[in-house]
């Protein structure tokens, strides 16, 4: 198999799989319990909340694990708005945003919260001006990911949390797609991030607090992470989240000069037929984000079974709708279901996706052949 869809996920990495192994295998202690050996467990996981933070690069805040990333967006949209001060009911976010985002802001917006959800430009960048133009002292917290996980685009965060921090608000930041990929810029209050997406192991994330920030807890129960996330930690979880950050601090160079060569072969192997959905300019070059005018892009990847690539997202690619960030870009349902993503990254080979992209577009030709 050709693994194209590092979006979706990552391959852990080998020195993350052996950083787990003896947590898994012997050191079974409860990391919360006072024994020798809950404190070895206790103290390997604040080695990792450091090398997690430090992947991260911001200073005057603290970081408390989660299940996943998800879990940590739904505790900083939930956590912030019952945390708010009064008079301060409003939620803006994009129509680009993770269904973490979205579908978390919706159920807000359910119990009485007051939400706007921005348009994109047909670039999926967000407007500045359309953005200051709705911020006033009502707003709580706006919610703006870095790095888009369908289409790459990369949004001008710092803008955003400057023009949210004029009115008084809270911004959170959804970095999974950008932890070790791109810097992470130094305005938001809240962070949230995802060791599946940075080769670490499925099952944890974490959120980035700025200091005074921190979010009402989501989940009551044992008082774990400061009293901010209940449950017991897995310690191979944490160690694992920690080994992929570090590496990823370390491999940033590598990697990037890797993606940079291989973003150039793809798009030379790239058929003239095919459309880059998605700013050129502002974008990160591990995502190909791709369309074909004719073309069953549903069709195109079971005909390719050897290879892992994705209709516009994971998630859309399991419910058949098409994906609600490329509809937010303009694109008919039609361009949308024309689409494909393909995610390259730290293991990829240049042989490999180029090898892929002129498969797939001979598929394409294929498809196309048997329609004239
Ligand atoms: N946000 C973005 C941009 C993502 O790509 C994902 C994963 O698909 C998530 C949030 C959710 O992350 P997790 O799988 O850790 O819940």
């Amino acid at each position: 198999m050709i693994y194209l869809d590092y979006q979706a996920t990552t391959p852990v990495a080998p020195e993350v799989a052996r950083a787990m192994e003896p947590w898994i295998a012997e050191k079974f202690a409860n990391p919360h319990s006072p024994s020798r050996w809950g404190r070895e467990a206790a103290a390997a996981i604040d080695v990792a909340r450091g090398q997690v933070e430090r992947a991260i690069g911001l200073t005057g805040g603290s970081l408390a694990f989660t299940g996943s990333a998800t879990e940590a967006l739904n505790w900083a949209l939930k956590g912030s708005m019952e945390r708010a001060q009064p008079g301060r009911n409003r939620i803006i976010t994009i129509a680009t945003e993770h269904p973490a985002v979205l579908d978390s802001c919706e159920w807000l917006a359910g119990q009485g919260v007051d939400l706007t959800v921005l348009p994109v430009a047909e670039d999926g960048l967000l407007d500045l001006e359309l953005l200051d133009g709705e911020l006033d002292e009502r707003v709580a917290l706006v919610a703006v990911m870095l790095v888009n996980n369908e289409i790459g685009v990369i949004q001008p965060i710092d803008q955003v949390a400057a023009a949210a921090h004029a009115v008084g608000a809270l911004m959170l930041c959804d970095a999974v797609q950008a932890l070790g990929r791109v810097p992470i810029p130094k305005g938001p209050d809240l962070i949230a991030v995802s060791a599946h997406k940075i080769h670490g192991p499925k099952g944890i994330g974490a959120l980035w607090m700025r200091q005074g920030a921190e979010p009402a807890p989501l989940i009551h129960g044992g008082g774990q992470e400061r009293g901010l996330r209940s449950g017991t930690l897995s310690a191979a979880l944490c160690v694992g989240f920690g080994a992929a950050a570090k590496l990823a601090s370390e491999a940033q160079e590598a990697d990037r000069a890797h993606i940079e060569k291989l973003w150039t072969a793809a798009l030379d192997a790239l058929g003239s037929g095919w459309t880059i959905n998605g700013s050129m300019a502002q974008r990160y070059h591990g995502n190909l984000n791709i369309r074909r005018e004719g073309v069953d892009a549903a069709r195109l990847i079971s005909d390719l079974r050897d290879f892992a690539f994705s209709l516009g997202s994971a998630c859309a690619s399991g419910s058949g709708r098409p994906s609600h960030v490329l509809r937010a870009l303009g694109l008919t349902a039609q361009q949308a279901r024309s689409s494909i993503r393909i995610g390259f990254g730290r293991y990829t080979t240049q042989d490999e996706l180029v090898d892929a992209l002129m498969r797939i577009d001979a598929a394409g030709d294929g498809q196309e052949s048997v329609a004239a």
